[in-house]
This record gives C-alpha cells, sequence and structure tokens, in this order.
C-alpha cells in the first residue's frame, strides 16, 4: 500500500485533475489523499474573516464567486450530463452550508468548519472523475479517523485504530480517497493540522497504515536547495535524511508541512517528492540513509520574534533558566532558538500570541527586550562535532549582514542564524552563491 498526496495546484483545474489519472493507474493499493483546489482555502479565510469583521455583504460576494467558479470546474470536468448533475448538486449542498454561516453569530468553530470544505469539495470532485470514467475507488472520510488531542498533537493510536477499521469496509478497493487537511478534536469537532497540512495527513496516514512509501507530488521537482521563491538557479536535491528534510521543512522549507517528516521518520517509511508537471523527474527521496555533504541546503523561517533577558541573578545561579521556560510553557509558546551568555539569554518563538504577557512575566526576572521581524536561517549539512572547519564559508558569505544569534551544535546536521526578516532575500542568495 502506498499513499499518494497531491496538492492544491495539482487538482488546480479540471485539466489537472484528469493529468492525476495516468499517476494512479498502476495496479498498486493506494490510499490518494488530496488538498483543496488551489487558492480555494485561502478564499474560505477570506471569507472567514470578513464574516469575522461582521461584513455579510462581502462574504456573500466572496462566496457567490467561489461557487461561481466551482459550477465551472463542474461543467468542464465531467463529460457526462449525469456526472455533471451529480457534481452540481454536491457543490450545492457545500455553498449552502457555507452560506449558512452568514446567517448566525461566527465563532472559530465555525470557521474551522467552513475552511473544511476546500478538501472535501476536491475529494468527491475526483470521485466523481474517476466513477465517469469507470475506474472502481472509494472515498474514505478523513473525520472518521484523522484526530487531534487537547493538545493540537495528532492522535496516532485513534488515528490508526480507526483508519484500519474503515479500511476493513474496503478491502477489495485499490484506490482509496480521502481528504487532507482536516480532522477533529478531541471535543470531536472540525478542525485542521494547520496550512499546508495535507503533507502532515498523508504521513500520518502513511505510518497508521504502514504504508511501503508516502509520496507528495506537487509543482516543482522535489525539495531544492534553497527557496526558488527568492533566489534563482536553485537545484534539486536527489537524496536527503529524515532529519535533513525535517530540519529544512521545520525552518521553511514550504515544500513540507513543518511536521510531516516526523511520522514517516518514526515508522521509517521512505518520502517521495515529486512533480504533477513532470512525473517522469524522479524528485527527492527521504530516508532514513544519510548522505553527508558539506552544505545540502537553506531554508529560512519568517514571523520570528526574540526576547532578550538580562540579569545578575543568572550570573552562577541554578535554576534560572527552569524559571524562563516555565514562563513560555505557562503561556504553551514552544521556543525556535536558544543563546546564553553567562548573564542572559536570548530566545525566538515563533507564536507572538501571548508575547506582551511573556515579556511582562519575563520583567520579574530581569530586563527584557524585544525585537520582531525576525527570520531563522537554517543551513543544512554536515555539522557533526568532531569536525573542523566547517563553517567559515557560511560567516564570510553573510559578512555584510548584520547576524543576530548562531545556534551551532545544537544539531548535527543544521546550523540556525537569526536575521532581519529585510535581510533574508539577500541573505538566502548569499548563501547559494558561495555554498552551492
Ligand atoms: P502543494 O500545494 O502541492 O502542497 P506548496 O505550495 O505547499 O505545494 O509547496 C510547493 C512549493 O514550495 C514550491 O512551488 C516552492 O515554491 C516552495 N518551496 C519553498 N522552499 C522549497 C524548497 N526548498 N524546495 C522546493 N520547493 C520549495
Ligand atoms: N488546503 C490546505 C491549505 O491550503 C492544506 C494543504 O493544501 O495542504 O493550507
Ligand atoms: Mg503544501
Amino acid at each position: 500500500m502506498k499513499i499518494m498526496k497531491f496538492g492544491g495546484t495539482s487538482v488546480g483545474s479540471p485539466d489537472r485533475m484528469r493529468a492525476l489519472i495516468p499517476l494512479i493507474s498502476d495496479d498498486e493499493d493506494k490510499i490518494i489523499v488530496l488538498s483543496a483546489m488551489s487558492g480555494t482555502t485561502n478564499s474560505l479565510v477570506e471569507i472567514a474573516d470578513l464574516l469575522y469583521a461582521d461584513n455579510i455583504n462581502g462574504a456573500s460576494k466572496k462566496i457567490d464567486e467561489l461557487s461561481e467558479k466551482y459550477f465551472s470546474v463542474v461543467e468542464e470536468l465531467y463529460a457526462t450530463a449525469e456526472q455533471k448533475i451529480a457534481g452540481h448538486e454536491m457543490i450545492d449542498s457545500h455553498f449552502d452550508y457555507i452560506r449558512n454561516f452568514t446567517l448566525r453569530v461566527f465563532t472559530k468553530l465555525q470557521e474551522k468548519a467552513i475552511l473544511s470544505q476546500g478538501e472535501l469539495m476536491s475529494t468527491t470532485l475526483f470521485h466523481l472523475l474517476l466513477q465517469e470514467r469507470g475506474i472502481e475507488s472509494a472515498l474514505l472520510p478523513a473525520l472518521s479517523f484523522m484526530r487531534i488531542d487537547k493538545d493540537g498533537e495528532p492522535d496516532s493510536f485513534y488515528i490508526k485504530e480507526n483508519i484500519n477499521r474503515e479500511l476493513e469496509n474496503y478491502k477489495s478497493e485499490k484506490i482509496i480517497i480521502t481528504q487532507g487537511f482536516i480532522c477533529r478534536n478531541a471535543y470531536g469537532e472540525v478542525d485542521n493540522l494547520k496550512r499546508g497540512g495535507s503533507d502532515f495527513s498523508a504521513s500520518l496516514i502513511g505510518a497508521a497504515v504502514n504504508a511501503s512509501e508516502i509520496q507528495i507530488w506537487t509543482d516543482i521537482n522535489g525539495f531544492h536547495n534553497n527557496d526558488p521563491r527568492f533566489v534563482e538557479d536553485t537545484k534539486v536535491i536527489r537524496e536527503l535524511s529524515f532529519d535533513e528534510a525535517a530540519e529544512l521543512a521545520y525552518f521553511g522549507a514550504k515544500i513540507l508541512h513543518p511536521s510531516s517528516v516526523n511520522p514517516a521518520k518514526e515508522s521509517n517509511i521512505p518520502v517521495r517528492l515529486k512533480n504533477t508537471m513532470e512525473p517522469e523527474d524522479a524528485g527527492t527521496l527521504i530516508t532514513s540513509a544519510s548522505n553527508l555533504a558539506d552544505y545540502k541546503a537553506v531554508a529560512a523561517k519568517d514571523n520570528i520574534s526574540v526576547l532578550r533577558i538580562r540579569s545578575d541573578r543568572m550570573l552562577m545561579a541554578y535554576g534560572f533558566l527552569r524559571k524562563v521556560f516555565e514562563i513560555f510553557e505557562a503561556y504553551r509558546t514552544p521556543i525556535d532558538m536558544i543563546t546564553t551568555s553567562e548573564v542572559s539569554v536570548s530566545i525566538t518563538i515563533d507564536n507572538s500570541e501571548f508575547i506582551d504577557q511573556i515579556a511582562k512575566d519575563l520583567k520579574e526576572l530581569g530586563t527584557v527586550d524585544v525585537e520582531q521581524n525576525q527570520s531563522i536561517l537554517c543551513v543544512v549539512g554536515d555539522f557533526r562535532t568532531e569536525r573542523t572547519g566547517s563553517a567559515p564559508e557560511i560567516f564570510e558569505a553573510l559578512n555584510t549582514i548584520p547576524l543576530k544569534m548562531i545556534s551551532y551544535g545544537g544539531s548535527q546536521n543544521s546550523l540556525s542564524l537569526l536575521i532581519d526578516t529585510s535581510d533574508k532575500t539577500k541573505a538566502l542568495n548569499l548563501l547559494s552563491k558561495h555554498l552551492f
């Protein structure tokens, strides 16, 4: 059994959906995980924002625009009148559901219900397409097995039990279609795995069914050695280890959701990144094998804030850092990077929801200074502790950029640096020029 996840652009138009058919027509059993059609989740977010702002007219207008788009997709996607009718009925029911939210008070719960509609529609559209072509398949609702716990973490035990029980009902089916991104939370409400979460769904499903391979199909030939949105002449990396890929995904390589490598790594299932537009290209293979190189790739993560705490009480004291960490824990805010000196500590976070409260509580411990609009640059390569002379190229490359923090030695395969976001594009380009 293999997992094939197709992202937004891969299902982004009737042509693209039809182009998936040859890719899924081999004899192997497969679970196909689909994202919403590209642009849909963004539109649903906009609709939710308008409803929050009580702009009912604006929201209704956006809902009409999106529903018109889906009506033309149905017209273009199917050849038979029967399938067009089924498609229109399906789209109607989803948009009636979305329109209902213009009539009531709008909360977080309803926002999540709205955001789930994109994946629900794309999977049904594709299922109807296969039906029209006489290709046997089953549509398995992700909401019947995908679940997060009260901390927002996937409930792996629940997912495994429930997907395997559901699959018992489809033993003769070679093709199972399900939604990426959407899930239920600990209270049974509709929720999601955060933006870009379909990759995470694919990996969680792969681990739950012990798949032979997890394939992530997207719009580029695999993992590149730098961010192609900001750097020209990036190159595809053919092989990466789980740890390298996890680090790059966590530190901003948009091709993979930040948490999506972990379930595959824990179950030792290879992850293959492939391009739906160029299926013959080998793409990138991510496995436990590590094939070291001085420098393999660079990524950057934005929206970072740094908090610097300075306190003479830290001098020669123990228990000081525990007090600092407890404050972050109390606000359920994960720490990304940390550097310390004898009397000060700098900490970065990417979730600034509680930053004011955290800074206020930290002031009990010393002086606090906060800086926002920062980015973490992550260089993945060979940073084993026994190596000598491996990093000078990085610092030579960046000698015109102010480096706010440096984290070396935390990981054997990466080095991280904090810079102003306004320096990011320049820094990524300098690193490409000097390292690759
Ligand atoms: P999908 O909709 O298929 O999930 P995404 O847009 O989420 O696709 O991810 C693919 C995009 O990730 C690419 O088009 C590319 O612009 C971007 N990207 C950022 N960093 C990298 C990288 N290191 N390698 C490849 N793609 C990257
Ligand atoms: N549709 C969701 C998003 O746009 C999930 C995904 O595409 O992975 O974030
Ligand atoms: Mg994505």
